[in-house]
């Protein structure tokens, strides 16, 4: 299913705007990573030998993230309603638009909530567009360089820290060459869960979308949105929704979905303790689980160690939770607590691991 922009949003994405700079300051809220549901105190494991294996998903089952693209005036609407379900999620977005009344207010609360702003590029056009065969195709007259950079100091001017993750416009991977040495993940637009350990393409990260209004009038029910949230939770994979138009809203730019459908598929996921979380911070355990399942691994005097680097544009803080079969896990000389939710925090910023009996 290939997403699009309908030529009613297109126009309204080329509205003019007035570059204007808002101070930088750093306001997103600081990142802790959710526990599980505690059933009952998990001992520390007591056994014989290493068996070190990363818990996917945090320790929980399966994982959701709500993409919204395209910073509509319909996202600005239904944005309390959104806010109200406390659920981190990310806003792929598109300055072209900040003219809209309420815009830089907004995205800033979003920022200040934990949510991610990811790049959608300045203009949302083609790749091909900008400065390629078609340069009248996009009125912008920016490069690609130039389309992300522009919107990646956007993002910072309005309170986060950095960037880390890109939608592609139209979905279009003809971006992918500027877009690698810039971020972490890439959300594109073809349907598909992720697995933990399977080759998904960080760069071409599938999602789950819909048709959305008019056909169904008014966009689907939640019970289309919850049948796909349990498909997640059943196979043990990370679900990405892609959303544009929330409904009901002033400004229609096609593809709608009523943001209640949304809200009430945000209570489904939380009912089935689903890791609910932006691309961002369930796209960086993703690749952190896999840095340490595949660490360089040396063995001396009975002490084990596990070293790691992290790649360009990871962001800092994160950890990944881990389980032994006994013994003593340490890193930069202390050893690590464990917590009875059933594992061990390590930190991915510190690199290496040791283990000894
Ligand atoms: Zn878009």
């Amino acid at each position: 299913m290939n997403r699009f922009v309908s030529t009613f949003a297109l126009s309204a994405l080329m509205m003019p705007l007035a570059w204007g700079g808002a101070e930088t300051a750093s306001a997103e809220a600081a990142f802790t990573l959710p526990q599980p549901a505690l059933t009952a105190p998990v001992p520390r494991p007591a056994g014989a030998g290493i068996n070190l294996k990363v818990l996917p998903w945090a320790g929980f089952h399966s994982a959701v993230s709500y993409t919204f693209d395209d910073s509509s005036p319909s996202q600005i609407e239904n944005w309390p309603k959104i806010k109200a379900e406390h659920v981190r999620s990310t806003f792929y977005i598109v300055p072209n638009g900040s003219g809209q009344s309420g815009y830089e207010t907004t995205f800033k609360d979003i920022v200040a909530e934990g949510n991610e702003l990811g790049n959608h590029t300045w203009h949302h056009c083609k790749a091909a567009q900008l400065g390629g065969a078609d340069p009248a195709g996009c009125p912008g007259g920016f490069s690609v360089d130039a389309e992300l950079d522009k919107t990646t100091d956007y993002i910072k001017s309005l309170g986060q820290s950095d960037v880390w993750t890109m939608a592609y416009p139209f979905g279009d991977t003809g971006y992918t060459d500027a877009v690698k040495p810039r971020f972490l993940l890439a959300r594109g637009v073809f349907p598909g869960l992720v697995g933990a350990s399977d080759n998904t393409d960080p760069y071409v990260l599938p999602m789950v979308g819909y048709p959305g209004d008019p056909n169904p009038p008014g966009g689907e029910d939640v019970s289309v949105f919850n049948a796909d949230l349990d498909r997640a939770e059943a196979q043990g994979k990370w679900l990405i929704f892609l959303l544009h138009t929330l409904l009901p809203t002033s400004s229609n730019w096609g593809l709608g979905e009523n943001v209640a459908a949304v809200t009430g598929s945000m209570e489904h996921a939380k009912s089935r303790g689903m890791w609910i979380d932006s691309v961002v911070n369930i796209g960086s355990y993703w690749i952190g689980e896999r840095l340490v399942e595949h660490a360089a691994k040396t063995e001396s005097g009975g002490v084990t160690t596990w070293s790691w680097t992290l790649p360009p544009h990871f962001p800092g803080g994160r950890v990944v939770r881990v389980t032994v079969n006994g013994g003593t896990l340490s890193q930069a000389g202390k050893a690590l607590a464990w917590d009875p939710h059933g594992y061990y925090e390590v930190s991915l910023d510190a690199g290496s691991l040791t283990w000894k009996k």
